[in-house]
């Protein structure tokens, strides 16, 4: 019989009326036909509240009892829910993450899944039980309850989903699925019928709250539709499975973090190891950083600019200052009013013109950017807080996201439909029986590409429109743009650097000397023949180490990383064209325990 996970959030099962809602629900889906797991998270913004009071007592509890805490918000869920259940005349049986066997590690409040036992599930089901599991828990080797961190209940109804052969994972919330953009900053956002897992992870990891990114990685790597649909009305949703919703769009969605602080690192030695010096101790900290852009200076010298979400700021410039101690130069400056826009899409890597495109419609809605990165699927620029949302509704605008694309990708069956997975996807076994945690990393390839050359305007006067200008003038000109990164950090300095192919060079550094001039930027400089080492995978950016495995090991090597962008399913690093070869056969080593041949 076919297995459905039916996931319930906080605001679903805010109250009494709202539980025997999602009850019905589950019982609707037992009759017809299918054997029925219930995810559950806390009720409205009891999690919220729990850590209002541990706050209360103490500004650093324990995460231990952290954890001991907040797994008490779902407990209360999933008996209620089983109550309402019985209440209903049906069968139920509540249990918390322990009792299902959800086995995690030990990093409490950001506990990773490591396996989950079937059996008992299995039995209960077969019983004629719907079983109803508490979301966002687990325990450790050491019998101590952990947490997946914050949304994780999405996690363990995709995960459970994963490990029971699921038909397909029901995400129920607030919204009938998953726009275009968070509908509540921007209304004129689209629900989407369906949409990549990529696209999702990408979206997810940039801001996109509806669905927790690892929760996602998960549902890539074992192969499993997900549909997030409203708990409110009785709706089809959006499919996230393996497709676009549409081919040759180049953009599918726009996502906005708020919440971002710039870190910059100014004056440290231009030598291999400094930034895994300073990265490798925010990585220690367990901090995730994203927009990592490292600019050659004068003398030498070298600046780092990096983000970080807000609340981590405080960690943050502690575990710089502990790197120039060790470093024994530098100086730290940091902004905490800023945000991150992206626009994300499959279609990206194969279309020229976007990245102008989105600069343009920033410029012209007087948006000032302040970073840029950028890679194969998104793109992603620093602005202040303050204009963050029209940001986004320009970002969305351009795009015409909120008009439903002219051809549409492959349908695909909503849950009841979907074919039912009889076992595993020949690459997803592959993967559960090399992994020792079902979390862990996979890395799919390390690829080297060696045909591009770089361009650097040094001193771009730090005001909207230039960047928009320049990547206008290039593509008007024919040419390709695969990477950009552009940082202003300190003292305004703002410096631009691009890769083009490296047979479009001189055609590159006529078209930017033009635009220099014009705008009154500084020297352009270029390196005709760089290197870009690639690692792709899953779960890139949630763990915090790979890009500091790349930069440890070229460092390792006396290789100097000279451009970086990261993505969920890949990080890219540029370096002089005379380490290509070596550079891949270092990295090919140093991923070579998760590499998956
Ligand atoms: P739940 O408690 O059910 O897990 P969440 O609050 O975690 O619900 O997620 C649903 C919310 O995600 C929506 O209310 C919406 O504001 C927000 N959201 C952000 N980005 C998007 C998006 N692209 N599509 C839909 N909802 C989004
Ligand atoms: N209750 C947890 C939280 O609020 C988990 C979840 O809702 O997914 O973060
Ligand atoms: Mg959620």
């Amino acid at each position: 019989m076919a297995i459905i996970v039916q996931k319930f959030g906080g605001t679903s099962v805010a109250d009494a009326k709202k539980i025997l809602s999602a009850a019905h629900k589950a019982i609707g889906a037992q009759q017809a036909g299918h054997q029925v797991v219930v995810v559950v998270s806390a009720m409205g913004k009891n999690t919220d509240m729990l850590v209002d009071l541990a706050g209360q007592i103490t500004d650093r509890p324990l995460a231990r009892e952290m954890d001991m805490l907040l797994s008490t918000g779902e407990q209360v869920s999933v008996a209620l829910m089983a109550m309402a259940i019985h209440s209903l005349g049906h069968k139920a049986v509540s249990l918390t993450g322990a009792q299902i066997g959800i086995k995690t590690d030990s990093s409490h409040t950001k506990a990773r899944i490591q396996s989950i036992s079937t059996e008992r599930l299995g039995q209960l089901l077969d019983e004629g039980h719907i079983v109803i599991a508490a979301g966002f828990q687990g325990i450790d080797e050491n019998f101590n309850i952990t947490t997946l961190g914050r949304g994780g209940s999405d996690l363990t109804a995709v995960a459970l989903a994963a490990v029971l052969r699921a038909e397909a994972c029901e995400i129920y919330t607030d919204v009938d699925g998953v726009y275009t953009t968070d509908p509540r900053k921007i209304p004129e956002a689209r629900r989407m019928a369906q949409i990549s897992y990529d696209e999702m992870l990408e979206l997810a990891s940039l801001g996109a709250g509806v669905m927790h990114s690892r929760s996602v990685e998960f549902g890539k790597k074992f192969g499993v539709p997900i549909h997030v649909r409203s708990s409110f009305v009785d709706a089809p949703g959006t499919m996230v499975v393996a497709e676009p919703e549409a081919s040759g769009q180049p953009v599918g969605g726009a996502a906005l973090t708020e919440d971002e602080a710039r870190v910059t690192v100014s004056d440290v030695p231009d030598q291999p190891g400094t930034s895994y010096a300073i990265l490798s101790r925010i990585a220690a900290k367990n901090i995730s950083v994203d927009m990592i852009v490292q600019n050659v200076g004068a003398e030498g010298k070298a600046d780092i600019s990096f983000t970080v979400l807000r609340n981590d700021l405080p960690l943050a410039t502690e575990a710089v200052t502990e790197a120039l101690g060790d470093l024994g130069a530098g100086t730290l400056d940091y902004d905490d009013q800023v945000s991150k826009v992206s626009a994300v899409g499959l279609g990206m890597a194969r279309q020229t013109g976007v990245a102008h495109q989105m600069f343009r419609a920033l410029s012209d809605a007087g948006v000032n950017v302040q970073m840029i990165t950028t890679s194969e699927i998104k793109i992603s620029v620093l602005v202040e807080r303050r204009g963050a949302v029209d940001a986004l509704r320009a970002v969305h605008q351009t795009f015409g996201l909120g008009t439903p694309p002219a051809t549409p990708g492959p349908p695909v069956a909503a849950s009841k439909g979907a074919a039912v997975p009889d076992a595993l996807a020949p690459d997803a076994l592959a993967v559960v029986t090399r992994l020792a945690g079902m979390e862990d990393l996979v890395i799919e390839g390390v690829v080297l590409d060696d045909t591009q050359a770089r361009l650097t305007i040094a001193d771009v006067p730090d005001r909207p429109g230039i960047a928009a200008a320049v990547f206008e003038k290039i593509a008007a000109g024919g040419l390709f743009v695969d990477m950009i990164v552009q940082s202003s950090g300190h003292q305004g300095r703002t410096i631009l650097s691009f890769t083009v192919p490296a047979q479009d060079l001189e055609t590159a550094l006529g078209l930017t000397g033009e635009i220099a001039a014009e705008f009154g930027c500084g020297a352009v400089t270029s390196s005709p023949h760089v290197a870009k080492l690639s690692v792709s995978g899953v779960g890139m950016r949630s763990h915090t180490g790979v890009a500091m495995r790349m930069f440890k090991s070229l460092a390792e090597l006396g290789i100097n990383v000279e451009m970086i962008n990261t993505s969920e399913v890949r990080v890219n690093v540029v370096v002089d064209g005379r380490h290509g070869q070596q550079g891949l056969a270092c990295l090919q080593q140093a991923f070579a325990d998760v590499l998956l041949s």
